[in-house]
């Protein structure tokens, strides 16, 4: 069977990972972003790991996407009260991951083996793969404030300010783990989940050996962006901060160099042209996932248009 192994996020490229995880049960792994990684209240938190974890796990906040389900605040809650800082939420549950992760983390695991350790409690079958064991932090250059670490931007101003560019703070130092670089060698198709190009997908392209290595195979990006905007987060409001109106050609034209392959939303059909162009072959298709059957279809449609394209060549 085909190894499939698709880069993401939090929100947006773990559901596309749901589905994945549903179709090929083995045979599919996920590296997820840790650029949003931070140290809160002494405690090792990783957002976007966290989100896909949950997610696969089938514990995940089913109206936020990320969290935890059937979730209680009481510590944010007398946090509050005591006059903390509070404005990134923490649930009672949640909090349990971040207290582990930190202990394991302590003791000397690496984040990849405490993910491991944390997934194998957690039932997941997929393999999760933290982009690299050492830390690295997106860091937002804003018009506002200037250089604010990635949570500030994010969560506690909201993505209100604007971005003039962005980068990954310690990535030079950054290794791939060598869990992470086996199953990128081993898998022959690569999905670049939907999730926000610069803030989840860049960061983890830019990890040493990264792009030599999926380079080789095929890779296939899924847009983030319906029609003009994106579902949830940044990535239309980073276009139009460039001067660029947000579209799946936009975000093709991203990673042009790295992709074959293109999902594009039926609402941007206008634009498989302008893709086709590029070299890059597009499958056009409903790529709004709000619930369990859409991801699976999703997933399914495009492990077929990659498999009919292979035929093809
Ligand atoms: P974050 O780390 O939680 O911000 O999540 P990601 O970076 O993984 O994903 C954010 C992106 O997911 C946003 O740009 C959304 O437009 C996109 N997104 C969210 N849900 C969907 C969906 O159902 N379909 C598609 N195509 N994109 C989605
Ligand atoms: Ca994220």
């Amino acid at each position: 069977m085909t190894k499939v192994l698709a880069l993401a996020g939090g929100v947006g490229g773990a559901k596309l990972v749901w589905g994945f995880s549903q179709v090929l049960r083995k045979d599919f792994s996920v590296i997820v972003n840790t650029g949003d990684d931070f140290v809160h209240y002494g405690l090792n938190i990783s957002p976007d790991l966290d989100t896909v974890m949950y997610t696969l796990a089938g514990v995940s906040n089913p109206v936020t996407g990320w969290g935890r389900n059937n979730e209680t605040w009481n510590c944010l809650d007398a946090i509050k009260e005591i006059d903390g800082e509070t404005w990134f939420a923490l649930g009672d549950r949640d909090l349990a991951t971040h207290m582990i992760r930190t202990k394991l983390l302590n003791k000397g695991l690496t984040l990849t083996e405490v993910t491991e350790w944390l997934s194998r409690k957690l039932k997941i079958h997929t393999p999760i793969l933290p982009m690299t064991d050492q830390l690295v932090t997106t860091v937002v250059n804003t018009e506002e404030f200037g250089e604010i670490p990635f949570q500030e931007y994010f969560v506690k101003y909201h993505f209100e300010p604007r971005m003039i560019n962005c980068y990954y703070k310690n990535i030079e130092k950054a290794k791939l783990s060598v869990n992470a670089r086996q199953y990128l060698e081993e898998a022959e198709i690569i999905i670049f989940c939907p999730s926000n190009p610069w803030l989840s997908i860049m960061p983890i392209l830019a990890v040493k050996d990264v792009v030599s290595l999926i380079k080789k195979k095929t890779c296939i990006a899924v847009s983030p962006i319906i029609g003009h905007d994106a579902l949830k987060g940044p990535a239309a409001k980073i276009f139009n901060e460039m001067g660029i109106v947000p579209s799946g050609y936009e975000v093709a034209r991203l990673y042009k160099n790295i992709i074959n392959g293109f999902v594009l939303d039926k609402r941007n059909v206008d634009e498989k042209e302008d893709i086709e162009a590029m070299g890059i072959i597009s499958l056009v298709t409903d790529t709004i996932m709000n619930d369990g059957s859409n991801k699976i279809r999703l997933a399914k449609d495009i492990i077929d248009f990659v498999t009919k394209s292979n035929k093809g060549k």
